[in-house]
């Protein structure tokens, strides 16, 4: 099992797409996106739930 998120959750548009073998791992990945694509670091709090809310297991 693995974990995806697609940025376009949190950032309408962006075609964005992390995965990862665990939440942390993705949420990690999702940062340094957010941090690069869209210049935004460190992620606040909200933004944090909007990308919890928004990682999908998938087999
Ligand atoms: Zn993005």
């Amino acid at each position: 099992m693995s974990f995806e998120f697609e940025c376009t959750n949190v950032v309408p548009g962006c075609e964005g797409k992390v995965s990862g073998e665990t939440v942390e791992e993705v949420l990690g990945k999702a940062a340094e996106h957010a941090k690069e694509t869209h210049g935004l670091a460190p992620l606040d709090e909200a933004t944090v739930d909007k990308v919890k809310a928004s990682i999908v297991a998938v087999s």
